[in-house]
């Protein structure tokens, strides 16, 4: 399988090649050059898979013969062997039209796990292989560093430095990053938003020469390994349900930030599994629903929520999506992404509109209703929710039409959202993990938000 970038100026890569790469040197994302086609009699024999084996059929088809079987299937065990579901990502119903898809059982209890877990563990193989150092360098929102760090802490070969913004992530999600105390990690507390991280990020990587020097690889998920990884659960819930004699159409219902996990789904779509429709659910940072809903990208303003991880205007993984949109063209996508950058939004021509609300059905939730949602499925199905699962839960209340089906992707455990719980008056009890983090020493460095401070601090890391 080879892969390609969404502007097109990048020569075809093999599947280590483009995880090494993450953003493409063009400036794009890459994508693979043909989506791999899964038809009913496969889906159909995949039935009887544990997870772990159907990641392994998933993912052969996107890495080819590149890693030995053997190889791949002891990175995937490795990899969820850690889940402390034997289901790993199991479905739970709530009630005749919903579903609840629970992607919070890996180590830092958010599904973030789910690719972060493989991710990891293929750098430390990849490293092996080539004998290379690894200089991860990542920004968060809150659950990608504590997963990212948690995938290669103490790992040889590998170095990861975590960018998050200051204050703004939840207290159980700062102590999981800046509680590990290996020499391997380094967590930076970043003056300013998730936007200011992910935007020095993209520019620190998008100096090609620094990249190169300093053998920075990328953690976020505009690395395409998360993407596939992340496939792997919609197809998992599919052949639970229909396990379980589910045979309708099935929406999935995604809370989303920078259009990773939705975008996952989409592609799941792409492969061939029938899937009803896609609800894109954020919160009040809703330039993705206001862009599937009026056809106009274009970052608002910031907005503090219940559900950090979502608190994101510029959706690095949206570029993937506008490829597809545009018919595959990379000429069209860098003239629309030229627009983005000059003029700060992007208007999509209104013949393409049909396509998008074929593609997605979106829906911004606010604050307060998310805090409502919780209360209410507290107390009516006994079903605690943290903030995200809860805007997508509340967008599938709005979007899911009578007879229909929806599984809600649960992304996070509610123990790591208690500050907002609590608003609701509702009490929980942290799992043992998370209660244990309270205790420990902190690690990390103050910085301002600008590249030089950065740059400062990762060559005297590196
Ligand atoms: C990262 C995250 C999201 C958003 O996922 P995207 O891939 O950015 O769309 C939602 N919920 C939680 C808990 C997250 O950590």
């Amino acid at each position: 399988m080879e892969y390609i970038s969404t502007r097109g100026q990048v020569a075809p890569l093999g599947f280590i090649d483009a995880i090494l790469m993450g953003l493409a040197d063009d400036g794009g994302l890459l994508v693979p050059k043909a989506v791999p086609q899964v038809d009913a009699a496969t889906l159909q024999a995949w039935g009887n898979l544990t997870y772990a084996e159907l990641a392994l059929e998933i993912f052969t088809l996107y890495i080819g013969d590149e890693i030995p079987r053997e190889a791949l299937q002891r990175l995937v065990e490795d990899s969820y062997g850690t889940f402390r579901d034997a289901d790993v990502t199991p479905v739970r119903r709530i009630n005749n039209g919903l579903y609840v898809l629970e992607l919070f059982h890996g180590p830092t209890f958010a599904f973030k796990d789910i690719a972060l877990q493989f991710l990891g563990n293929l750098y430390a193989y990849v490293s092996k292989q080539t004998n290379s150092i690894i200089h991860i360098l990542g920004a968060t929102s809150g659950d990608t560093g504590a997963s990212a760090i948690e995938g290669v802490r103490g790992k040889e070969g590998i170095r990861i430095c975590i960018l998050h913004p200051s204050g703004k992530v939840s207290k159980v999600q700062e102590l999981q990053m800046t509680t590990v105390d290996d020499a391997n990690v380094l967590n930076l507390a970043v003056n300013g938003t998730f936007d200011d991280c992910q935007r020095i990020i993209k520019e620190l990587f998008a100096d090609v020469a620094f990249k190169h020097k300093y053998h920075l690889r990328a953690i976020n998920s505009i690395n395409i390994a998360r993407i596939l990884a992340q496939t792997v659960y919609y197809f998992y819930a599919y052949l639970q349900l229909a396990q379980q004699g589910q045979s309708e159409r099935m929406n999935f219902s995604v809370p989303t930030g920078n259009f990773g996990d939705i975008f996952a789904g989409y592609l799941a779509g792409r492969m061939g599994l029938p899937i009803g429709k896609l609800i894109l659910a954020t919160n009040e940072n809703n330039i993705l629903e206001r862009f599937v809903n009026e056809g106009v990208y274009e970052p608002g303003e910031f907005r503090g929520t219940h559900s950090p991880s979502m608190d994101i205007q510029v959706a690095s993984n949206f570029e993937r999506y506008l490829y597809y949109l545009c018919g595959e063209d990379p000429v069209e996508v860098s003239r629309l992404m030229g627009q983005f950058t000059t003029e700060g939004s992007i208007v999509i021509p209104s013949d393409r509109m049909s396509q998008v609300q074929a593609d997605f059905a979106a829906y911004g939730v606010k604050n307060e209703e998310c805090l409502d949602t919780i209360g209410d499925y507290f107390a009516k199905y006994d079903y605690l929710l943290d903030p995200h699962t809860a805007c997508g839960v509340a967008a599938s209340d709005r979007l899911t039409e009578e007879g229909e089906v929806t599984v809600a992707l649960s992304t996070a455990h509610p123990a790591k959202f208690d500050e907002s719980i609590r608003l609701r008056g509702i009490e929980q009890t942290y799992p043992e993990q998370i209660g244990a983090l309270f205790g420990k020493a902190q690690h990390q460095h103050q910085v301002d938000g600008s590249n030089a401070a950065i740059k400062a601090e990762l060559e005297r890391f590196f």
